[in-house]
């Protein structure tokens, strides 16, 4: 490709002021589609957000074996899910994808060559928060993948190549949980927020603290952590966006918590929001 041309498709992410960064913990596939106390939560966020030029999403439901960002025009809205009501499987959402985007994600990453991928779009740890920050689906978004095979450091160190995507207005934006154990989710909880299992709020705890005193080496050797993280942690695709977003967080800026609450037991929806 041509400079000229490779300009010409980077344009639209001109310099701007620094974007924040947001970790959304998403939860059940239903908050695409229910009034509750996370979805407020996450519309409160975008208010605070200058508009974003595009958005960069690590959802915990795309792992693939190398890294991979989604780079068709029209990214298709994926149903990943089983069991859930007609209603969520008419869910579309239909933000653009953006192709120039996806090659400046892939030429400034130089840790692995990340893939372009035509056949994915989004999934539901995308779409299912991104449509309560932007609800006409009118900002443009591009996913990338977690390397399954890879140690949480490697995530992290990938992680921190992209933070020039942020003074371009790129929005980069994990989604998943930081507790999630499914096989001990309290069903009958579901819908009352603020349960979680005792090594669910240690666990919890201890990510604040290292969270809040910048401590993130704690936070990347989570398999050092012990029983409760162990527990909270029992495959990391849904911790992993995490490291994402605070590998990108400077020295300077805030880190804040909101939808800070355990539920059913053993998962918990606290979301973070970095700079701003
Ligand atoms: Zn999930």
């Amino acid at each position: 490709m041509k400079l000229s041309e490779l300009e010409k498709l980077v344009q639209p992410f001109g310099n701007t002021e620094k974007m924040p960064l947001l970790f959304l913990g998403h939860g059940s596939p239903m908050n695409a589609i229910e009034e509750n106390e996370f979805v407020t939560g996450f519309r409160e966020i975008a208010m605070t957000l200058p508009r974003p030029s595009a958005i960069l999403c690590v959802s915990a439901h795309w792992e693939t074996r190398g890294t991979f960002v989604t780079a068709m025009e029209k990214p298709p809205t994926i149903h990943d899910f089983g069991g859930f009501p007609q209603a969520l499987y008419q869910v579309q959402y239909p933000a653009p994808g953006s192709p120039a985007l996806a090659n400046e994600t892939k030429a400034m990453v130089h840790k692995t060559d990340i893939g372009l991928d035509q056949k994915w779009g989004l999934d539901h740890g995308a779409w299912s928060v991104i449509k309560h920050l932007y609800p006409q689906a009118d900002v443009p978004v591009i996913q990338m993948s977690l390397d399954h095979y890879q140690t949480p450091q490697y995530h992290y160190d990938l992680a921190k190549e992209l933070g020039s995507l942020r003074e371009k207005g790129v929005l980069i934006l994990g989604s998943g949980n930081m507790v999630h154990n499914l096989r001990m989710v309290a069903w009958d909880q579901l819908d009352k927020p603020g349960f979680g299992y005792e090594w669910a709020i240690e666990a919890s705890e201890k990510m604040k603290t290292y969270m809040r005193s910048g401590d993130f080496q704690q936070l990347i050797n989570f398999r050092s952590q012990g029983k409760a993280f162990d527990l909270a942690i029992p495959t990391p695709e849904h911790y992993l966006p995490l490291l994402y977003v605070l590998a990108l967080k400077e020295e300077n800026e805030n880190l804040s918590l909101f939808n800070d609450k355990a539920i059913a037991g053993s998962l918990s929806m606290t979301s973070v929001k970095i700079g701003g």
